[in-house]
């Protein structure tokens, strides 16, 4: 695969390991094993099967009438929001989950922001009867209530991080310490693109079901297997990833990944990270990241927290360097107005990280005959107070 991860971790000038000496033999194993592991027949035959009877996919690729009206082309929509818990996260938990119980782990830990991948991952713990203990800012915890409640609910145990800034970059800091002091038993689950490699690898893969899928649902809509445009909102980039992933070698589609400008670019609160950040490390993989200039990791600033992160995947990084894929950003006023449209033109309240991505529409020129996708990342249910505290309902 012409933009795939090359034998020692990196895209471009992108990705790696740079972790302590301490974390070496625990991604070393997982680099060595995870390639035999999803490819073998049983590993496929049961992520499959999950994915049909637990998850509920094929997700749907729904045909938005009035939003191809308002816009001026075919505009398809990748209902990732049908899936269990909400959204595409549950793809990659579930991989990672089988993944981890061929590994021989008897425990699992993720680090959460909003709680959403917190609550994925205590969902297929549950699944499997595993234990699992999920890290969460100690600001956080007070911030997102109903997911705390759904982890415990799951068996999870969520523990503070009480460092610092109190929110996801401590969170993952915990974890990181955990894992280290839980070689042998215990896997750590990331969320996103991100990480040390294979992490960002690893999680691509099992979210490129999204455009798997995708391709063959246009080919039933429309007749051609590739769209013009495909879209998708980037946090750290996994469902973006998922959603680009079989069209990257087709140079045709053009590919759009939209980031968090939060109040503005330049007001200081924001999370446009390729527009702000310079290469750099951070989660163990070189990539691009909003830093001081004695690299001190900025704090980003979105009022979704799912794209409220300092960095994206090294893969994205490549892909906006080498000019692949095009990287903009929407506001949140943006994003919340587009939230609002989606769910009065076609019935649908999206997450507000997904939003960012349909905001983006205002600003394309089409052609009338374009056929453009857009990952649908998640449902709006969480989002709820957000949207009633800026709308006023
Ligand atoms: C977490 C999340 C995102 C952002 O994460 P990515 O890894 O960039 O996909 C986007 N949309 C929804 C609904 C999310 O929950």
């Amino acid at each position: 695969m012409k933009y795939g991860v090359n034998e020692q971790g990196y895209y471009g000038d992108f990705g790696g390991a740079y972790i302590p000496e301490m974390l070496y033999p625990n991604v070393e194993e997982l680099r060595q094993q995870y390639m035999a592991i999803i490819n073998d027949k049983a590993f496929k035959d049961e992520f499959e099967s999950l994915l049909k009877d637990y998850v509920g996919r094929p997700s749907p690729l729904y045909h938005a009438k009035r939003f191809s009206e308002r816009y001026g082309a075919n505009i398809f929509f990748k209902r990732e929001d049908l899936n269990h818990t909400g959204s595409h996260k549950i793809n990659n938990a579930i991989g990672q989950i089988l993944l981890a119980i061929r590994l021989g782990k008897k425990r699992i830990i993720a680090e959460t922001g909003a709680g959403q991948h917190g609550v994925a991952t205590a969902t297929v713990c549950a699944l499997k009867g595993i234990e699992c203990v999920v890290y969460m800012g100690e600001i956080d915890i007070e911030r997102q209530a109903p997911n705390v409640a759904r982890m415990k609910m799951l068996g999870a145990k969520v523990v503070p991080a009480t460092s610092g800034s109190k929110t996801l970059k401590d969170a993952t800091n915990e974890a990181m310490r955990d894992w280290i002091n839980n070689p042998v038993d215990t896997h750590y689950i990331i969320g996103s693109v991100v990480g040390p490699y294979p992490y960002p690898d690893m999680v691509a893969r099992f979210q490129s079901i999204i455009s798997e899928e995708a391709k063959k649902q246009l080919t039933e809509h429309t007749g051609k297997a590739l769209p013009d445009y495909v879209m998708a909102c980037v946090g750290g980039g996994s469902n973006a990833m998922g959603m680009f992933y079989h069209f990257l070698d087709d140079e045709s589609v053009k590919l759009v990944a939209v980031e968090a400008a939060g109040k503005g670019v330049d007001t200081g609160h924001s999370a446009a990270t390729t527009f702000l950040g310079k290469e750099g490390v951070l989660h163990g993989s070189r990539t691009i990241l909003m830093q001081t200039d004695d690299g001190q990791v900025v704090e980003p600033y979105s009022i979704s927290a799912g794209l409220d992160y300092p960095g994206i995947g090294p893969q994205h990084a490549h892909l906006y360097k080498i000019n692949r894929a095009e990287y903009v950003s929407i506001t949140d006023e943006e994003a919340l107005q587009a939230g609002l449209l989606c769910s009065q033109l076609e019935g649908i309240i999206p997450a507000i990280e997904t939003a960012h991505a349909l905001a983006q529409l205002e600003k394309m020129a089409f052609k009338k005959d374009d056929n453009v996708i857009i990952c649908l990342s998640g449902r709006g249910d969480k989002d709820l107070a957000t949207y009633i505290k800026h709308f006023g309902f």
